[in-house]
């Protein structure tokens, strides 16, 4: 049997990707390589989200070279798609495959390479505009959770960022098909499901007939076969008051909001197109907080945007601390070709970047810190995992809210959704006693 390898970069609507190419790969009669055994083809699946990304995806490429020295190699991604002719100076590579045409790899690797010629570099860019390409759920690492991709692309072009270059216009996953692929996934025994998809909050609008994606969720909400829906991330200006209410209502949407904010200053937002100002960030956040108090409020900041002054990352730094969010991922500007941000003036120098990125993050801990420590004392139902933890073999799990939870326990309760009540904080885990009652 030809083995093949599948190396992914960046998000999980990538990794999603990857794990159907895989899947197809195997229905036609490929084996993974175990064992770092040679494989006949390697598919590296790209990323190109920041500088770091790209050059990550260049060192993959060249790594699955140099380890499967007679494969043929593949890349795909959004790399790929945005930067052919750089992969192109990669000598060794047989085919560049566009987002758009991944679909197809498995028919293109079939028909289109002749596995008996020696290696050449073939390369030939697909970029073209498709449509939604199904991906297969995958799972956390234990198959407690699983990750479905509903919704992919993106029709915003905030100034800075390449994906609507890289993954074109936004596209959804047919409502009825999402929610037979929920229902096979609680029927397969996840617990829950978490929609992903590059703009969530455009989910169903590019349909016909059009939906949005609070009308979706109260399709999906009480669905008897899963217990849990989280949202991957969902634009502040997206969270609509009725998706709020829904969570607030319901026991299966999970109390865990993803907002990105990116900066908290309006003169930054608006270089950035952002669609939204500090204040409408402040009400977003706030309204979710007095509908769920104890909802997890997670945000992405850019830090060292073209401009940003030091009063501008002033009032980035104030709004956070100022809000009840909970965790904050922290990423530095990277210039990306074709953007406009890419050329505009007022760079700011890189160690004043890795300065503010720095303080930001030591926020990010604080906040974390201040969130886990207010869930002392409170109940929450938690996910059990199907693994104890390696350190402690103490069975490990996620709450409604997003806390990681260490909870003392038999086996029999893993992969189940347990009441615990929160007694302490220890490291980067809250620890919890099981309530009596077994949830589900
Ligand atoms: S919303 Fe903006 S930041 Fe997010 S993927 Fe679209 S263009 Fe990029």
């Amino acid at each position: 049997m030809p083995k093949f390898t599948a190396a992914t970069l960046g998000c999980k609507v990538n990794q999603c990707e990857s794990e159907s190419i895989a899947q197809s790969l195997t229905l036609s009669g490929w084996t993974y390589a175990q064992n770092g055994s040679c494989a006949d083809l390697c598919i590296i699946n790209t990323c190109t989200v920041t500088h770091k990304a790209s050059m990550q995806s260049r060192q993959a490429v060249r790594h699955a070279m140099r380890t499967n020295p007679d494969a043929k190699i593949i890349v795909t991604g959004c790399y790929a798609e945005t930067e052919p002719d750089e992969l192109k100076k990669i000598k060794g590579i047989h085919r560049i495959i566009g987002q758009n045409e991944k679909h197809r790899i498995v028919e293109i690797i079939k028909k289109e390479i002749n596995y008996n010629t020696p290696c050449s570099s073939v390369c030939e860019e697909s970029i073209s505009e498709n449509g939604f390409m199904p991906a297969p759920a995958i799972h956390s690492g234990s198959r407690t959770r699983a990750f479905l991709k509903i919704q992919d692309g993106c029709d915003a072009f905030c100034s800075y960022c390449i994906v609507p270059y890289a993954r074109g216009r936004s596209r959804s996953m047919p409502v009825e098909r999402a929610i037979e692929s929920i229902k096979n996934l609680g029927e397969a025994g996840y617990r829950e499901v978490v929609l992903s998809g590059i703009h969530l909050g455009r989910y169903g609008i590019d349909l016909t007939p059009g939906t949005s994606l609070s009308l979706f969720l109260s399709l999906i909400n009480g669905l008897k076969t899963i217990e849990r829906i989280r949202l991957s991330s969902i634009e502040p200006n997206e969270l609509s008051p009725e998706i709020i209410k829904l969570a607030a209502d319901s026991g299966s949407i999970c109390n865990h909001f993803h907002i990105p904010l990116q900066s908290g200053d309006d003169g930054i937002l608006n270089k950035m197109r952002r669609p939204y100002t500090r204040e409408f960030f402040k009400t977003v956040v706030k309204r979710i907080n007095e509908s769920i108090p104890d909802a997890s409020i997670g945000t992405d900041i850019l830090v060292g945007f073209p401009g940003e002054t030091d009063s501008a990352f002033e009032n980035t730094c104030s709004l956070i601390e100022e809000l009840p969010v909970s965790y904050l991922h922290v990423f530095p500007f990277s210039p990306r070709n074709k953007t406009p941000a890419s050329s505009f003036p007022n760079r700011v120098p890189a160690e004043i970047v890795k300065e503010r990125c720095a303080r930001m993050r030591k926020l990010g801990n604080l906040k974390k810190a201040l969130f886990y420590q207010k869930a002392v004392g409170t109940i929450v139902n938690v996910l059990v995992e199907d693994k104890r933890d390696d350190a402690n073999d103490l069975l490990k799990g996620t709450s409604s809210n997003y806390l990681s939870v260490l909870l003392c326990g038999e086996d029999e309760i893993k992969n189940k959704i347990v009441k615990a009540g929160i007694d302490r904080i220890d490291g980067r885990f809250a620890v919890g006693t099981i309530c009596s009652d077994i949830y589900t």
